[in-house]
């Protein structure tokens, strides 16, 4: 096992006051991020955001190589934003979609995509297909094949689910999408930082990731990756003098690279903090971080189901570091608070985040324990213990 936790660790200034087990919501920043984030602050402070955006102009360079390094891709297929979901919305929105159209998708598809797909659905005519799971929980590769038909434009996916430990085939769906000749939008939010990513041996056209769960990256970051294959056909739906250029007085040109997709203000400091956090988990290695993620996750999981009253949901026949389970008797929230009064960080995901999920597997909410590789065997024991001895309270 490759991963030094004590370096790890030592790195995280974070695990000297909490047990954070909410890296699927917020991971803990290594100081590297911080420090590039504090500096660039720091800079403008002194000598001015513009200026200090022209003194770093190398360095924020640098985090469209950085990311494209990450996921396999070229610098000029990557777009920065600031979070997933405008990255997956200018993806989504700048699709010529017609009435009649057909979007096949997941029962895990996050919220924030599937209302994306009901206001085309009322604004446009699309069609909505959720194809179903099969028996492991993930997306069921043979009832994608029978879905699939000339209307279909569209296969979004979303990779591993805000709400549990699956990780959905990927790269199955992907030579799906391809033998078809269909657009494929894959929603890495989960998957971007705790497992490798290889866009060119996924197929997606495009990928949308956040900086701040699994890669470590500051709040209000993300990117999108658009393929070359489909960059030039697609205009964004929003374009403003970044995106384009005003050529004439009744025309404008669009950029050649993915950044038509982007809009021209943004957080420097935030962006150089994401390339901090992409350069350290590379650094890390991506089969190092999966390795011990899975590993800690899985020993979770066992201790868990150990517990009286205590279920274990995660599904699919890959797994990541997401960790979902319910208690008999106890409300989700309560006890996320409860931990949280120990400093013990989890989370929660209720039915609206994956309506579709949700409802069926009859669950309202969960509790959501994320592992990184930074956390210990001690920290899994720790919580166990804490949250036995809150089930045994005698209630007063
Ligand atoms: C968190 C999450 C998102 C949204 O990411 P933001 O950066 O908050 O916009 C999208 N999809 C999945 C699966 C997520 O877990």
């Amino acid at each position: 096992m490759s991963i030094d936790l004590s370096r790890a660790r030592a790195e995280t200034p974070g695990c000297a006051h909490v047990t954070h087990f909410n890296n699927a919501g917020a991971a803990l920043m290594p100081q590297p991020v911080l420090d590039a984030v504090m500096a660039h602050l720091e800079l403008e402070a002194r000598i001015g955001g513009y200026e200090a955006a022209r003194q770093q102009d190398e360095a924020h360079e640098q985090v469209y190589d950085d990311i494209a390094r990450l996921i396999g891709a070229q610098r000029d297929e990557i777009a920065l934003f600031e979070n997933s979901t405008r990255a997956w919305d200018m993806a989504f929105y700048s699709i010529p979609f017609k009435a009649g159209d057909r979007i096949l998708t997941s029962a895990a598809e996050y919220a924030s995509n599937f209302i994306a797909f009901l206001q085309l659905a009322k604004k446009a005519g699309v069609e909505i297909t959720v194809v179903p799971n099969d028996e492991h929980g993930q997306i069921s590769l043979s009832a994608l094949r029978a879905a699939m038909d000339e209307r279909v434009k569209l296969i979004a996916l979303t990779h591993v689910p805000t709400n549990g430990g699956l990780v959905n085939p990927a790269e199955e769906v992907g030579a799906i999408a391809k033998e078809a000749g269909v657009l494929y939008l894959l929603d890495a939010c989960q998957s971007v930082g705790q497992l490798p990513i290889d866009v060119e041996a996924i197929g997606c056209d495009f990928l949308s990731a956040t900086g701040r769960k699994y890669l470590r990256g500051p709040r209000g970051t993300g990117f999108l990756y658009v393929s070359r294959r489909v960059l030039d056909r697609l205009e964004p739906a929003m374009l403003d003098l970044h995106a384009a250029t005003w050529t004439h007085p009744d025309r404008y040109e669009i950029r050649q690279d993915a950044r038509r997709f982007e809009s021209w203000e943004s957080s420097l400091a935030g962006r150089l903090g994401l390339g901090a956090a992409v350069r350290y988990a590379l650094d890390w290695g991506l089969e190092n971080i999966e390795e011990r993620i899975v590993y800690l996750a899985e020993r979770l999981r066992g201790a868990l189901s150990a517990l009286p009253g205590v279920t274990v949901h995660d599904q699919g026949l890959r797994r990541c570091g997401i960790v979902s389970f319910t208690v008999r008797g106890h409300e989700p929230l309560a006890l996320r608070d409860a931990l949280s009064a120990q400093g013990l960080n989890l989370s929660t995901s209720s039915m609206s985040s994956t309506r579709l999920d949700m409802e069926a597997r009859q669950l309202e909410a969960i509790l959501r324990a994320s592992v990184h590789y930074y956390n210990t065997e001690a920290e899994i024991e720790a919580l166990c213990g804490t949250l036995c001895a809150q089930l045994t309270k005698v209630p007063r």
